[in-house]
């Protein structure tokens, strides 16, 4: 069957349409006529594949990566990089329009990356057998359990793979084996950053105790300068980490500079992963800070880079994070660099900024949330908050886009400025700027958990998805009170008295830890937590 592509999808697929239903086909670039295969048919779209192209973009290129198509991490691959940003300018366009009613116009073009190879500076990658029955690093491909060695990537940096060969070579030498979920023993994956020629690696195993000798070869590896092992466990999760962390050997953090600045960094903390676009990044994110301010705050602050890039901005600088050991880099960070002026705090953005709102005045909040976006909490609190600008940075433009839509009640969108930081990839980041508009009317909005529980790109997880995710991967049910006791445990806030017993005093049961582990992952999963 024959169709014509008509636009590029959030995945980066081709999208092209037969008797008015659309066809998602991977592989297929904007305007090329294609013949399709329908390989799965659904009441509203289907998903094809390419049989043979009829007609060619002037943009298609030959992808420069050999498993491009098995491992599908890179779908822009194929067309010429002008092209890949004119078509995440589109993307960014689309979703701001259908959420956020965002005037298009106001999108500027993508600041493109110089290197669109080589540029990121950390690979999280699962270990196991090669065909040949070789420990190696690799991936799963889509949606399955089918391990395809990865034996080069061309978006890493190439440190970080020469790193990453030499790893597993050890491990093979010492004769360690895939993880094996029965025996709780062996290596599940393999982490490896790097910055200026300096490694920090982290092997993901069960409870194995590695070797002196094996922990010392590793250590011997040119530039490896932090090593660490993370006691992992847990079935059916997407976590990579688990929660014991051991430091093997080397130093525990791993220094590096940026652009002026000396930052230090733990394996769980997150950096942005590419190292020469997040300058660009804070670049514009500075720019939208005009003047000497009072105070600026940064929730979900990581290592607290951006924080402190914005130093000479504001008398006080505040960073707001929940992973521990990201705020002990910060506040290290901060130090390092001699900022008295800027300080980090361990807790949830929502109920902190909720606080801090309260009690202090604040001139500008800088917000870069995980893909789920902004919770309810957090929306919430801003609506009721006198912040007068946030600068909103967004990997993510679904969730991006339905944020706005609530924001746009109390801010108005001044500008949208996309940054490519994942050259070949369909991901963009976006800096949103917003100010608060000049009106006194006070508008009460009623958040409902379930439309503001933004989830996976596209959709929205209900009491009821969770269930039937939970039922499906674990083969039980899990009640409404389970769920809310779990979201409760993770900090997501929902409507007072929602799933909750009436009386206080009643007897409610506990969520089992089975159960809460399953009601966990079905969180991942929809990009709750
Ligand atoms: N701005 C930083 C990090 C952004 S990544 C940088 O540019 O490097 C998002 C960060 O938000 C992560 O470090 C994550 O741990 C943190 N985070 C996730 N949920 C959070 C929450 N509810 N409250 C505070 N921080 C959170």
């Amino acid at each position: 069957m024959k169709t014509v592509i008509k636009k590029i999808g959030i995945n980066g697929e081709g999208i092209g349409y037969l008797n008015r239903t659309p066809v998602f086909v991977p592989g297929a670039l904007l305007d090329e006529e294609i013949d399709v295969k329908i390989v799965t048919k659904e009441k509203r779209y289907a998903i094809g594949s390419v049989n043979y192209i009829i007609k060619k973009s002037k943009d298609r290129i030959q992808p420069k990566c050999f498993v491009h198509h098995a491992c599908k991490g890179c779908p822009l691959m194929i067309a010429k990089y002008p092209a890949q940003l004119q078509y995440k300018r589109s993307l960014l366009k689309q979703s701001l329009i259908k959420y956020a009613q965002v005037d298009p116009r106001k999108v500027e073009k993508v600041i493109g990356s110089e290197e669109i190879f080589g540029y990121r500076n950390q690979c999280k990658l699962p270990v196991s057998l090669n065909k040949e029955g070789q420990l190696c690093s690799g991936f799963y491909l889509p949606n399955s359990n089918i391990f395809t060695e990865m034996k080069k990537c061309i978006v890493h940096d190439r440190g970080v793979e020469r790193i990453r060969h030499e790893v597993i070579e050890v491990l093979k030498r010492f004769g360690i084996q895939p993880y094996n979920h029965h025996t709780k023993s062996g290596i599940r994956s393999l982490v490896v950053r790097g910055f200026d020629g300096k490694y920090q690696c982290t092997l993901v195993t069960g409870h194995d105790e590695l070797s002196c000798s094996l922990i010392e070869d590793i250590l011997h590896i040119r530039g490896m300068y932090s090593l660490w092992q993370s006691i992992h466990t847990v079935k059916n999760t997407a976590e990579v980490f688990g929660k014991q962390m051991v430091h093997l050997g080397g130093e525990k953090q791993l220094p590096f500079h940026f652009d002026g600045l000396d930052l230090e960094v733990s394996p769980r903390s997150f950096f942005q992963l590419n190292t020469a676009q997040a300058k660009v990044l804070y670049q514009t994110i500075a720019s939208l800070v005009k003047g000497h301010k009072k105070r600026i705050v940064e929730a979900y602050s990581g290592i607290g880079a951006i924080s402190l890039y914005l130093r000479d901005k504001a008398d006080e600088i505040i960073g707001i994070e929940t992973i521990k050991d990201a705020v002990v880099n910060a506040n290290q960070n901060a130090k390092r660099n001699h900022c008295e002026h800027v300080r980090f705090l361990c807790d949830d953005a929502a109920s902190k900024l909720t606080y801090l709102s309260k009690n202090k005045e604040i001139d500008v909040l800088v917000v870069d949330p995980p893909r789920s976006g902004l919770d309810d909490a957090m929306l919430e609190c801003l609506l009721r908050s006198k912040i007068k600008e946030i600068i909103y940075v967004s990997c993510n433009p679904a969730t991006l886009g339905k944020n706005l839509a609530v924001l746009q009640e109390k801010y108005r969108v001044q500008r949208v400025i996309p940054i490519d930081m994942f050259p070949n990839t369909q991901h963009v980041e976006t800096v949103v700027l917003l100010s608060k508009l000049k009106t006194k009317k006070h508008v009460d909005i009623e958040l409902c958990a379930d439309e503001l529980d933004l989830t996976s790109s596209e959709c929205k997880a209900t009491y009821n998805n969770i269930k039937q995710y939970v039922f499906d991967k674990y083969g039980f049910k899990v009640s409404n009170l389970y769920i809310a006791q779990v979201k409760e445990k993770c900090g997501i806030k929902e409507r007072e008295n929602y799933n909750k017993p009436k009386n206080d005093d009643s007897k409610k049961p506990n969520c089992p830890i089975e159960k809460e582990e399953a009601i966990k992952d079905a969180f991942r999963h929809f990009q709750m937590i």
